[in-house]
C-alpha cells in the first residue's frame, strides 16, 4: 500500500539534500533543525493518522487512476463526498496537532494542475494532462509531501508582470530548450516547502498574450539544483530553541514553518512542465486552485479553533471563572463563529460539481464566503479568548522562572488561580492560547489562499446582482399572487 509513515517521511526528507537558510545561516539537514522540527512533526501526523484503522475512511481513499488506496492528500477529488471528506480531514488534523499541517496547499495545486492541463489540451491539442497524470501517478505511489507555489513577490502592485522594472518579480522562463524550461523568480510564503519532497509551481495571476514567459507551471523537486529556501522568523520563534511549554505547542508549533523559495535558473524537464506559455489560462489555474483552498479554512481553521476553545474553558476553569453566566455565553460566541465557518465548507463542497475534467468542484461562492468569514471569525475567537484568559497572558513569567529556587515559590504563589490547578498548568495553557493567536496565526487567516480583497471581488462576481434586483422587484412590485389567492385589497380612505 503506498502509503508512508512517519518515520519513513522524515528518512525521506534526511535523503533529500535541500539549501535551506534559518536566520541568516545554512542548515545542514533540515529533518534535524530545531526550528523546523514541529512543522516535521505535524507533516508526520499526517502520514501517521492515514494508518489508524479508525480514521481510514478520512484519510485514505482509492485512487481513481490506479484503484490503490492512497492518502487523500494526493488524491483528485472525485465526487461531494470526496470534498466533503476532504474537510473532515483537515478539522481532525487540526484538532490533532492544533496548528497548520500543511499538505492542503499541495493537494489543491495537483488537484488545480489535473483540471487545467486537461483544459489547455482541449483547447491547444497540446499533450500536458497525461503527463500530468503519469507525475501524478508518481506522487500517489510515493506518498509525496508536496508544497504549493503560487504567490510571486510582485513588485509594485500597480503593475503587470511585464511592466515591472525587474521582470523577476514574478516566476517565468528564461530559457527553452528542447528537453525542457529554465525558470528564475521566487514564490513567497511558502507554506511547508521547506520540509517538502516538491513543489508545484504555478501562476499568481492572469496574463496577457504577451506576459508568455510568466505562463509556466512545473513540479520541482525541493532539492533541485538552484532553488533554496529562506525560512521565516515568526513570533516568538527564537523559544523554540530553549524547548519547554513558553514554545506554546511544542510538539507542532505555530501555523506552517513558511519559507520563500527561490528558483535561482532551474532546470525543469518537460515531463514535468505542465504550463508553457499557454496565457489564457493562468487566471482559470488561479481560479481553480483559490477556489477549492479557499473552502478549507472551515475544516483546518475549525479544527484549529476546537483547540483553542478547548484551551479557553480550561482556563476558565483555572480561574474559577467557569460557571459565571457570561463567561459561558462567551464560549458560545466562539462555537458558534467556529461552527458557522465549518458549516459553510461543507456546504461548498456537498455542493459541489464535476469539471470538464472529472475532478469535483467545490460551490465557489460559498467557498469564497468561508475563507471571507475566516479573515474575521479567527481574530474575533482570538479576541474573546484573549478576555476570557485575563491579562496575564500578556505578562506571565517564562518557563524557567519555575527553576530559580529564589523566585519559584513565588511565581507559583502569586500565579496560582484556583487551588485544584497546578500554576505550571495555568502558564502552559497560557502559552498555547498566546502563540496560537500571535501574528502569525491571524496574519494567516487573513491572507492565506489570498487577501480579503480576493474573496470580496469573486463573491460579487457571482452574486448575480440583477437577478436580485429583479427578484426585489417582484416580490415588491410583482403580480405573481399565491394561485387562487389574490392580494386582499386593502385600503385605508379616512
Ligand atoms: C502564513 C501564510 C501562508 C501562506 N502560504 C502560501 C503558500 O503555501 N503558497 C502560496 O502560493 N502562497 C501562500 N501564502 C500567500 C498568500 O496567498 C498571500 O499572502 C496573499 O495572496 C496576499 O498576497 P501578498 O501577501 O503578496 O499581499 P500584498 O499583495 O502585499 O497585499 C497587501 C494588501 O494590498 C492589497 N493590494 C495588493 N495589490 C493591490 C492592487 N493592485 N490594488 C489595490 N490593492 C492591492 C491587497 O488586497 C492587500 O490588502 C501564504 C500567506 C501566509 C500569510
Amino acid at each position: 500500500m503506498p502509503l508512508k509513515t512517519p518515520v519513513q517521511y522524515v528518512d525521506s526528507l534526511r535523503e533529500l539534500k535541500i539549501r535551506a537558510y534559518v536566520n541568516g545561516e545554512r542548515v545542514d539537514s533540515v529533518a534535524d533543525h530545531p526550528a523546523i522540527a514541529p512543522h516535521i512533526n505535524t507533516v508526520a501526523k499526517t502520514y501517521e493518522l492515514a494508518h489508524a484503522p479508525e480514521h481510514r475512511d478520512v484519510m485514505t481513499v482509492e485512487s481513481h487512476m490506479t484503484g490503490e488506496r492512497v492518502h487523500r492528500y494526493t488524491h483528485i477529488f472525485q465526487s461531494a463526498d470526496d470534498l466533503v471528506k476532504k474537510i473532515q480531514m483537515l478539522r481532525l488534523l487540526g484538532q490533532t496537532t492544533g496548528t497548520c499541517f500543511q499538505r492542503c496547499v499541495g493537494l489543491d495545486a495537483l488537484n488545480a494542475l489535473y483540471a487545467i492541463t486537461y483544459d489547455i489540451d482541449q483547447g491547444e491539442g497540446s499533450d500536458y494532462h497525461q503527463r500530468f497524470r503519469a507525475y501524478l501517478a508518481q506522487v500517489q505511489k510515493a506518498d509525496l509531501m508536496l508544497a504549493g507555489a503560487m504567490t510571486d513577490p510582485k513588485g509594485h502592485r500597480a503593475l503587470r508582470p511585464s511592466q515591472q522594472e525587474d521582470p523577476d518579480q514574478f516566476v517565468r522562463v528564461v530559457e527553452r530548450r528542447e528537453d525542457g524550461v529554465v525558470i528564475r523568480g521566487a514564490k513567497l510564503h511558502n507554506t511547508g516547502g521547506i520540509n517538502s519532497h516538491g513543489i508545484l509551481v504555478m501562476p499568481g495571476t492572469g496574463l496577457k498574450e504577451e506576459e508568455r514567459d510568466y505562463a509556466v507551471a512545473c513540479a520541482v523537486p525541493a532539492d533541485a539544483a538552484g532553488v533554496l529556501f529562506i525560512f521565516g522568523r515568526q513570533s516568538n520563534d527564537s523559544r523554540k530553541l530553549e524547548g519547554g511549554c513558553d514554545i506554546g505547542n511544542p510538539r507542532f508549533g505555530v501555523v506552517g514553518g513558511e519559507a520563500m523559495v527561490v528558483f535561482d535558473d532551474v532546470f525543469v524537464p518537460n515531463e514535468r512542465v505542465f504550463m508553457n506559455g499557454e496565457t489564457g489560462y493562468a487566471a482559470t489555474l488561479v481560479n481553480y486552485f483559490a477556489t477549492w483552498h479557499r473552502a478549507n479554512y472551515g475544516g483546518c481553521k475549525g479544527g484549529n479553533a476546537d483547540v483553542l476553545i478547548g484551551a479557553t474553558a480550561k482556563m476558565t476553569k483555572v480561574l474559577g471563572t467557569e460557571r459565571n453566566a457570561v463567561v459561558r455565553d462567551k464560549l458560545i460566541e466562539m462555537i458558534h463563529m467556529n461552527e458557522t465557518t465549518y458549516a459553510s465548507a461543507i456546504g461548498a463542497s456537498a455542493m459541489g460539481y464535476p469539471l470538464l475534467c472529472g475532478a469535483y468542484m467545490v460551490e465557489p461562492m460559498m467557498a469564497n464566503t468561508v475563507k471571507q468569514n475566516i479573515t474575521r471569525n479567527v481574530y474575533e475567537i482570538g479576541r474573546v479568548s484573549h478576555d476570557l484568559s485575563g491579562g496575564f497572558l500578556a505578562t506571565m513569567p517564562g518557563e524557567k522562572s519555575f527553576d530559580n529556587p529564589e523566585i519559584a515559590r513565588f511565581v507559583e504563589k502569586y500565579h496560582q488561580a484556583n487551588p485544584e490547578y497546578e500554576t505550571r498548568e495555568r502558564v502552559k495553557l497560557g502559552r498555547y492560547i498566546e502563540n496560537m493567536t500571535s501574528v502569525t496565526t491571524m496574519v494567516e487567516a487573513i491572507h492565506g489562499a489570498g487577501s480579503p480583497q480576493a474573496q470580496r471581488i469573486v463573491m460579487l462576481g457571482l452574486a448575480e446582482i440583477d437577478k436580485k434586483i429583479a427578484m426585489a422587484d417582484q416580490v415588491i412590485d410583482g403580480d405573481d399572487d399565491v394561485e387562487g389567492l389574490p392580494l386582499p385589497e386593502r385600503r385605508v380612505d379616512k
